[in-house]
């Protein structure tokens, strides 16, 4: 599944290339994947302008010349691909005046496009906590939200309301870096813990933008090729290979219905 750093990556390659292009027309081989009628969403775009391209957690926000906004959710498997080459998996087909085009491929179809007037018209705009990167998302406010919750310190960098655009990966990555068990309660973490993990965020999800994501599985990035940072994963994939700190396997459990990975020897 794409996190911040892959979606990131894609809005950048995004913005570089469509910038001022008008959609010409919108061809939606699949309704499924739209949350309203197909009429609406291709009225909505056709003939638009894009305005501006940004992120909020996963979602890639194309902003319309009139106003409005086209929001796309890749979710699992999808992707926008630049001038890439139709196939099967290509739900729906955005063509630009300039003959150029935009595909949004998705295998599973779990991915979500709206045309919406108001962001507040995304129901996963709603419950989404503060973007990392954000002023608001402060160590004082992580331990805020810490000294409220039993659950395991894993499950709450996952939790979007806590913070957005977190996933699996990078989760396991920080916890590493910070040299925390995935287990152990939020609520038991002290202050200064607390700035170590809000810095190992930071720098993890920078590091992943700087080489352009991780690939797993589907991802790609908005030229059709994979991200550079999946070599650089020191836990995350790598049960019983060696801890990149202290040569002991890494280990793996499930939490959440989640894959952890983790160095039992290295984060406590
Ligand atoms: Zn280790």
């Amino acid at each position: 599944m794409p996190e911040l750093p892959e979606v990131e990556t894609i809005v950048r390659d995004l913005s570089k290339s469509l910038e001022g292009k008008i959609f010409s027309d919108v061809i939606v081989r699949d309704d499924f994947l739209l949350r309203q009628r197909r009429e609406d969403f291709v009225r909505r775009i056709r003939k638009k302008s894009v305005a501006g391209i940004s992120r909020r957690g996963k979602a890639v926000i194309i902003g319309l010349s009139c106003g409005s906004f086209l929001v796309i959710q890749p979710m699992m498997t999808g992707q926008l691909v630049i001038d890439g080459q139709e196939d099967r998996h290509s739900r729906i087909v955005f063509n630009f005046s300039d003959g150029t085009r935009l595909l949004y491929n998705d295998q599973r179809r779990f991915g979500q496009l709206r045309a919406v007037d108001d962001l507040k018209d995304v129901p996963y705009f709603n419950i989404l906590g503060p973007e990392p990167f954000a002023a608001q998302f402060s160590p004082a406010y992580m331990a805020w939200a810490f000294r409220r919750s039993r659950r395991p310190v894993k499950n709450s960098l996952l939790d979007h309301t806590f913070v957005a655009g977190i996933g699996n990966i990078y989760a396991c990555e920080i916890l590493f870096r910070s040299a925390l068990a995935p287990r152990r309660q939020a609520c038991r973490i002290s202050e200064e813990k607390i700035k170590t993990v809000h810095r190992f965020i930071r720098e993890v999800l920078n590091e992943a933008i700087a080489h352009r994501g991780s690939s797993m599985r589907n991802y790609r990035d908005g030229r059709g090729r994979k991200g550079a940072f999946h070599g650089r994963l020191a836990v995350y994939g790598r049960e019983g290979l060696p801890c990149p700190r202290c040569r002991r396997a890494v280990k793996r459990v499930i939490q959440a219905g989640r894959s952890t990975f983790y160095c039992g020897h290295c984060q406590k």
